[in-house]
């Protein structure tokens, strides 16, 4: 890498601590850049960084928007009494693009993972049960197939099936969060249809 100078090195190296973007790809991505029309890439990196600046947490279901309450949240045709829980706002998106579901989200943003020291007070599970002293019918528990996802659903199932309200899993066979979205909308509806009660 002593090929190129400071300021270009600098770009590869940002660019090339992105995922799954490799040093070859970080290459022809900075060049590509660099290639492009001053207002492009002042388009680009305006993008970048108002997004990030205005990115929040939905009021209600902690996805990630840059409104107070999120598109979802504040549609009145959605069954608020119904309740998913997802890892990521990732599989949010991803259940929402399958255009069946109708209740509402909430995303935990993480999982339970001992192995990796996050128990239940790292992801927003205190924030679940607060909604949940609201009128909530059903919480569909919609984590991941992995380890983690399977410890955070049966936690959380022991911990809300007492308070009466009815929780389901969704089908096995669907991946760990964050990999919802490579899964085809048929796989997840039919995970999502074929939920069973906890
Ligand atoms: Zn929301």
């Amino acid at each position: 890498m002593e090929s190129y100078s400071g300021d270009i090195n600098r770009l590869i190296e940002e660019l090339g601590a992105l995922p799954g973007i490799g040093n070859k790809s970080a290459q022809r991505m900075a060049f590509h850049i660099l290639g492009l029309p001053m207002d492009r890439v002042k388009r680009l990196s305006e993008a970048i960084l108002t997004a990030k600046q205005n990115a929040k947490y939905c009021k209600m279901c902690y996805t990630l928007t840059d409104q107070e309450i999120c598109p979802v949240c504040s549609n009145p045709k959605r069954n608020h009494k119904m309740i998913m829980v997802v890892e990521t706002t990732r599989d949010q998106v991803a259940y929402e693009k399958t255009a069946k579901y109708e209740g509402v989200y909430h995303v935990l943003h993480g999982a339970i993972s001992p192995m990796n020291g996050i128990g239940p007070s790292d992801i927003l599970i205190k924030e679940l049960l607060e909604r949940l002293k609201g009128d909530v019918e059903e919480v569909v528990i919609a984590t991941g197939s992995a380890l983690e996802g399977e410890a955070t659903a049966m936690y959380l199932s022991k911990l809300i099936k007492p308070a009466g309200i009815k929780v389901t899993r969704i089908a096995s066979g669907v991946p760990v969060g964050g990999e919802l979205e490579s899964i085809d909308e048929v796989t997840l509806l039919r995970a999502l249809e074929g939920r069973v009660e906890l």
